[in-house]
Parts: structure tokens; C-alpha cells; sequence
């Protein structure tokens, strides 16, 4: 008999000031899979996109998380072994990864300037080809690179995407998806600015958070096949997915603050009890199978299957 090891999932939202409906599903979702099969919930804050940073917006995320009830094992403010849990704390940690691709030749260097990123996407555009990344950079020979970053050029990083292949991913909602590598661009990983793209930083921190099981939403989808090359890359063991299909309005378009309530701190304000909220979040997605439509969190916790 082989022993399973226990669950480790994780809610990694990106702080942008308020906790959306769909965030908490994604979060409800991961706190039942957890409680469920004994295993671990994890909350780590995505926030390396800098140009998007918002004051006082974690210590709203995890306030909101406390109002519904989900509470997390490990994480900021909690601790845990994995730590830190915050993104732009462990800066180094993501550095010495891409050193890591760079030095196996599966990364490389990219000095275009956003002015010819821009005219490239521009032709690409004329041309009707999707956009993708024209490789411009991967010709530079090592020295050069060398030596144009030892004059403090500014370059991003890049994953080296290989040619013609199908990458296949298993996912426990989807069911098999099928990727051509030839239509996923070479991802930047590391910006100019230092900080690495959510890429990266999401697969390394999968991996050294002992991540076994990825449930996100499925605007993620399309980013899967550069993650499961990064694993690759790197020689680890790839976590099952499940992508949650989207939240919608009733016109079928995603739901978005323009058209009423969106955020957590919305439903709170009008009155709502966060039990309410947490019950009516559960059956966006998910039902018993029969026609119940009550549930306390732990009758939730009983009954929740991903499948
Ligand atoms: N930081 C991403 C977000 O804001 C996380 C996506 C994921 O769970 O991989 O939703």
C-alpha cells in the first residue's frame, strides 16, 4: 500500500485592496479540500507586481478571510515552516532559481527595449500573428550578455520555450488539456526591476511550500503549460490542478465591480452574516447532488468532493 501524503493547498491571492466573491470561493475551496482530507491551508500573498501595490491591502485580505470563517494553517501573521509567505520577502530565493535556468541554458537575457517590444507587436498586429516574443535576445552570444550586463544594461530574463511540443496537463476538473509550445511566448520570469512575474515565483513557492494540489480559478488555465515546463525545468515533481470555472454576471460576462457588489467588505457593510456569504460562495461551483441548499462550514467540510 502507498501511503498518500497529506494534502498541503494554498489561497495566493495578489493584494489589490478588497477580497472579491471569486477570491473567497478560490479560498473556500482550497479551506474545504484541506479540512476535508486532514491536510494543510496555506496563505501566501502574491504581491510582486509592484505597480499594483495598495497600502493596507493584505492586512484587508486577511481580515476579510477572518470575517468568513477560513482560517489558515500557515501564512502571514500565523507562521509556519514554508515561510516567508509574503513574496517580496524572498527575493534571493527566486534570484538564485533563475541563475539556476540561466546557467542550464533554459532561460536567457533580453535587452529589448519596451520601444521595440512595442513596434514588434505593432507588425505582429499588421501581420494578423499572435503576439509572442520574437526571440531577438536568445541570438546574443553568453559573452555579450556578459558584458552588457556587466555595464548595467537593463534586461528582463526570459524561459526558453522548446520548439514543437505538446504539453499535457491532467486536471482534476478540465480532464486532460492539451498545450502547443508553439503558441506560448518565452514568459518573462525576472523583471528589470528585480522582482520575478508571478510565473516564477508562484512555481518555485509551489514547490518549497510542499504545494500537492493547485485549485485556482481558470483564468490561470493558459498559463499552466509555462508552469509545468518550470517544474520541469527545475527536475520537480508537477502538483495536480484544478481550474474553477469562472464566476459570471447572468450575461455570461466576469463578474466585475461595475455591475454591483463584488467584494467581500461589500456583502459585510449591506448586513449580510459572513455564514450566509460562505454558503451562497459554496454553491457557485459545487453542489450535494441533491437539492439542499443550507450548509454550516463543517457540513460543508463533510460533504465537499472537487470532482
Ligand atoms: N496571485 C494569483 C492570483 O491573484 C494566484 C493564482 C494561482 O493561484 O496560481 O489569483
Amino acid at each position: 500500500m502507498t501511503v498518500q501524503p497529506r494534502p498541503r493547498v494554498r489561497f495566493a491571492p495578489s493584494p489589490t485592496g478588497f477580497l472579491h466573491v471569486g477570491g473567497l470561493r478560490t479560498a473556500l475551496y482550497n479551506y474545504l479540500f484541506a479540512r476535508k482530507e486532514g491536510g494543510t491551508f496555506v496563505l501566501r500573498i502574491e504581491d510582486t507586481d509592484r505597480s499594483r501595490y495598495v497600502e493596507g491591502a493584505v492586512e484587508n485580505l486577511i481580515e476579510a478571510l477572518g470575517w468568513s470563517g477560513l482560517d489558515y494553517d500557515e501564512g502571514p501573521g500565523k507562521g509556519g515552516e514554508c515561510g516567508p509567505y509574503i513574496q517580496s520577502e524572498r527575493l534571493e530565493i527566486y534570484r538564485k532559481y533563475v541563475g539556476e535556468l540561466l546557467e542550464k541554458n533554459q532561460a536567457y537575457h533580453c535587452f529589448c527595449t519596451p520601444e521595440r517590444l512595442e513596434e514588434m507587436r505593432k507588425q505582429q498586429e499588421k501581420m494578423r500573428i499572435a503576439p509572442k516574443y520574437d526571440r531577438h535576445c536568445l541570438q546574443i552570444p553568453t559573452e555579450e550578455a556578459a558584458r552588457w550586463l556587466a555595464d548595467g544594461a537593463p534586461s528582463v530574463v526570459r524561459m526558453k520555450i522548446p520548439e514543437s511540443t505538446t504539453i499535457a496537463i491532467s486536471d482534476i476538473i478540465r480532464g486532460e488539456v492539451e498545450f502547443q509550445s508553439d503558441r506560448v511566448d518565452d514568459q518573462v520570469l525576472l523583471k528589470s526591476d528585480g522582482y520575478p512575474t508571478y510565473h516564477l515565483a508562484n512555481v518555485v513557492d509551489d514547490r518549497l511550500m510542499g504545494i500537492t494540489h493547485v485549485i485556482r480559478g481558470e483564468e490561470w488555465l493558459s498559463s499552466t503549460p509555462k508552469h509545468v515546463l518550470l517544474y520541469r525545468y527545475f527536475g520537480w515533481e508537477v502538483p495536480r490542478f484544478a481550474h474553477l470555472p469562472l464566476l459570471l454576471n447572468a450575461d455570461r460576462s466576469k463578474l466585475s465591480k461595475r455591475q454591483g457588489d463584488v467584494a467581500v467588505e461589500d456583502y459585510r457593510a449591506a448586513g449580510y452574516l459572513p455564514e450566509a456569504l460562505v454558503n451562497f460562495v459554496a454553491l457557485l461551483g459545487w453542489n450535494p447532488g441533491d437539492d439542499r441548499e443550507i450548509f454550516t462550514l463543517e457540513e460543508l467540510v463533510r460533504e465537499f468532493s472537487l470532482e
